[in-house]
């Protein structure tokens, strides 16, 4: 079997390709394409849209935006199937990158095609033409969400397994700030090398502070050095019901087998085992056996052991054996920092000047600050908008506790930005608007410097601004190898140390993206 390009005759991988496909598929009901020679019928045209319907839920929608506009059947005859594309970068494209998805869907619409070739045919892309379908107004995008908190399915750990750990509560994704400096490194040595330095590790400060966060980042991190250590992740009081459930069932040696193989026990809001003497006592006889074998034993709690006057004296004493540190809250930066690193999470760009806001005028907890910040991602996403300085205000102002006014609000614009960027398809736009280039250019193969540069630029800020990975990035590119990205990203940076325009030019594309 053959596959012609531009007339020439290639025979290969695709072709075998197209043989397996062609079996897999031949319970399809054919759609007769015809015999036509340069004119698009209605039904070819209503044929193209078919396979187009097709390849749009398989593929990314800049992508199929991008090479699918002003493409049609040119003719099919005798099997053989001419799609004509408006350009070169287009057929290129498509021959190289996407022949896969296309030849599955042209096929299930029409199993009696052998052979495609595409060919440049540029008067697809005037408008009376209308063999060139206008995918933009044909398939409207249906969903567009602005923004994604749930897209954080994320696994932020690979290879973390823990039925009771939250993957997402690594110490990467830690900020360390003022207030949390010491909790941190002595979360990180034990996490290191548990059992061997400080033990137990007491972590006290108030709520929302990230204490759950740094007990459970502990954990994975043990996990991620070592899969085949048993980490045990409890609050104080799933750990009382299990001992409940274990009298009631009478079964308490099970319970303490268990615990007997344990690792690492992380006990998270000590405080709530006050006033209940057998679990107390319970777990005073598994503190000191996983102590006397080494074994790590991490506690966290509202105050420190000695504030902690309704537990048996016996227990703080163990309590205060090893490490005790306290996290306080953080200073502004720190919340700034934090509040960075959540858009990073949720991969979300907002303005600056809405975050700093946020940052001056939340001050009780980092998950309050967490929880403003979710709430306009929520609100922003639903109302199809942005997040202003004036929106986020309506919310901090909802929660009620700053009763005392909010700070900053005259400095700001209150309903700046009026535009930010979330996506990388929203970069690309903007990079091909600042330097006059097609989008269609900027994401495709042309290696010449005037198209090299913003290609660099737009990887270099999307993985900079969007923070998506090297990976992700060289998929949004056609499928481009991560070195390649990575290497873009390493040359706009060096060159940003010396080259003034360019420094002005990121300065300029990043005011246009709302940063
Ligand atoms: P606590 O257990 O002290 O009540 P959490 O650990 O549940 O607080 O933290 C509340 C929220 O704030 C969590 O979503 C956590 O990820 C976040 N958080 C707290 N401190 C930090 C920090 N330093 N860096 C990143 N996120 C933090
Ligand atoms: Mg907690």
């Amino acid at each position: 079997m053959f596959v012609y390009w531009n007339g020439l005759c290639v025979k290969g991988l695709f072709c075998a390709w197209l043989a397996v496909g062609r079996a897999g598929l031949y319970n399809c009901s054919p759609l007769n394409f015809g015999d036509m020679t340069t004119t698009t019928t209605t039904s070819e045209r209503d044929i193209w849209l078919q396979v187009l319907q097709k390849v749009e839920l398989e593929i990314k929608r800049p992508h199929f935006l991008t090479w699918f506009q002003n493409t049609g059947v040119l003719s099919c005859k005798d099997g053989l199937l001419v799609v004509g594309v408006p350009n070169v970068f287009a057929k290129d494209w498509l021959e190289h990158k996407l022949n896969g998805h296309l030849i599955q869907a042209i096929q299930s619409v029409n199993p009696e095609v052998k052979e495609v070739m595409f060919q440049v045919e540029p008067g697809l892309a005037v408008p009376t033409d209308n063999r060139g379908v206008d995918v933009t107004k044909h398939f409207k995008d249906k969903k567009k969400p602005r923004k994604l908190p749930n897209r954080q399915e994320v696994k932020l750990v690979e290879g973390v397994s823990s039925k009771c750990l939250n993957p997402r509560y690594t110490m990467q994704n830690f900020v360390v700030g003022g207030n949390n400096r010491l909790p941190q490194a002595a979360c990180l040595a034990v996490a290191n090398s548990p059992g061997a330095l400080y033990n137990p590790l007491f972590v006290y400060g108030g709520v929302g502070l990230g204490k759950t966060h740094l007990l459970q980042a502990v954990g994975n991190e043990i996990l991620k050095n070592d899969p085949d250590k048993v980490v045990v992740y409890m609050t104080s009081e799933r750990f009382t019901n299990e001992i409940i459930e274990a009298i009631g069932k009478r079964n308490s040696k099970a319970f303490k087998d268990k615990y007997r193989k344990v690792d690492c026990l992380i006990i998270d809001d000590v405080q709530f085992l006050a006033n209940k003497d057998r679990t107390q006592e319970e777990f005073f006889h598994t503190f000191n056996e996983l102590y006397d074998n080494g074994k790590q034993i991490i506690i966290s709690s509202d105050r420190p052991p000695k504030e902690l006057d309704q537990l048996e004296d016996r227990l703080v004493s163990r309590f205060e054996m090893g490490m005790i540190v306290d996290i306080q809250f953080p200073d502004y930066e720190t919340r700034l920092a934090i509040l960075h690193s959540k858009c990073r999470e949720h991969q979300v760009l907002i303005h600056s000047e809405v975050l700093e806001f946020i940052a001056m005028n939340v001050h009780h907890s980092v998950r309050e600050l967490e929880g403003v910040l979710v709430q306009a991602i929520a609100q922003a996403q639903l109302e199809h908008s942005t997040p202003t300085v004036r929106s986020v205000a309506k919310i901090i102002k909802k929660l009620g506790k700053h009763a005392e006014g909010l700070k900053g609000l005259d400095t700001y614009a209150a309903d700046a930005p009026s535009k930010a960027v979330n996506t990388a398809e929203d970069v690309i736009e903007i990079v091909s608007m600042h330097y006059k280039i097609a989008a269609e250019d900027i994401m495709g193969e042309c290696r010449k410097k005037h198209i090299m540069l913003p290609r660099q630029m737009a990887m270099y800020l999307i993985r900079h601004e969007l923070n998506l990975a090297y990976e992700q990035i060289g998929d949004i590119f056609g499928g481009k190898n991560h070195t390649t990205v990575m290497h873009a990203c390493d040359k706009i940076a060096q060159k940003l140390k010396k080259d003034k325009n360019l420094l002005r030019d990121v300065n300029s594309i990043k005011k246009e993206m709302g940063l």
